[in-house]
């Protein structure tokens, strides 16, 4: 890659960008809230079930100054959730100052499995058992959101409810392939442990995305 393209990058002035697109969160305590999506390339924490394996290799995903995609949020909305791939394997300080400065709140969707940068107004963490949060992320975490495509997810969510602070909201969201199953133990399990909620990939059953 060209060596001033590599600077920008390791700046957080240019991002790889996968996708950007103006539609409502699905998922967790912001659904059906309108935002302007920012799907940022690469991830490497290899959920077998990972909806958006496209993302994995950044190099597949073109950089893009940062101050152009603020430009293209500018055009829709004051909320904005950066998403993946997983962000944080970048740095997120310049585009969400940026962001901030512009007056658009910054959410993120993060597997907390890197350093921690950016300035946001909300962090959902959503743990992987295949790389697991650094200790930070814990700490910023607004709202967990625990996938649950089988029946050990439950313990896992419960431990890594352990490591959140007391304010973070506790969501269980089946997994989609999974969803008929693990909806019905879902909701058995919020019943019976009713200091979770129910996340439902709300945006799939509407068909947008
Ligand atoms: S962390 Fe997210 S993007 Fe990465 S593999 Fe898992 S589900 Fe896919």
């Amino acid at each position: 890659m060209d060596k001033k393209i590599q600077k920008l990058i390791n700046l957080g002035k240019m991002l790889p960008l996968m996708e950007e697109f103006y539609t409502i969160q699905g998922e967790g305590f912001y659904t059906g809230t309108a935002a302007y999506f920012i799907r940022i390339g690469g991830c490497d924490v290899g959920c077998h079930w990972c909806d958006v394996k496209e993302s994995w290799n950044a190099k597949l995903h073109p950089p893009t100054l940062s101050n152009t995609i603020v430009d293209n949020v500018k055009k829709y909305t004051n909320t904005v959730v950066i998403t993946g791939g997983e962000p944080l394997m970048w740095s997120m300080d310049y585009i969400t100052n940026l962001l901030q400065k512009n007056n658009i709140k910054t959410h993120l969707e993060t597997s907390g499995a890197y350093p921690f940068s950016g300035i946001w107004n909300w962090v959902c963490l959503s743990p992987k058992k295949t790389k697991l949060p650094l200790k930070k992320a814990y700490k910023e975490a607004d709202e967990l959101k625990m996938i649950i495509h089988n029946k050990n997810d439950f313990l896992f969510a419960e431990e890594q409810a352990k490591k959140v602070l007391n304010n973070c909201m506790l969501f269980l969201q089946p997994e989609w392939s999974k969803k008929e199953k693990m909806t019905k133990l879902i909701v058995d399990y919020v019943m019976k442990h009713p200091k979770w909620k129910i996340s439902l990939q709300t945006h799939k059953y509407l068909n947008i995305p």
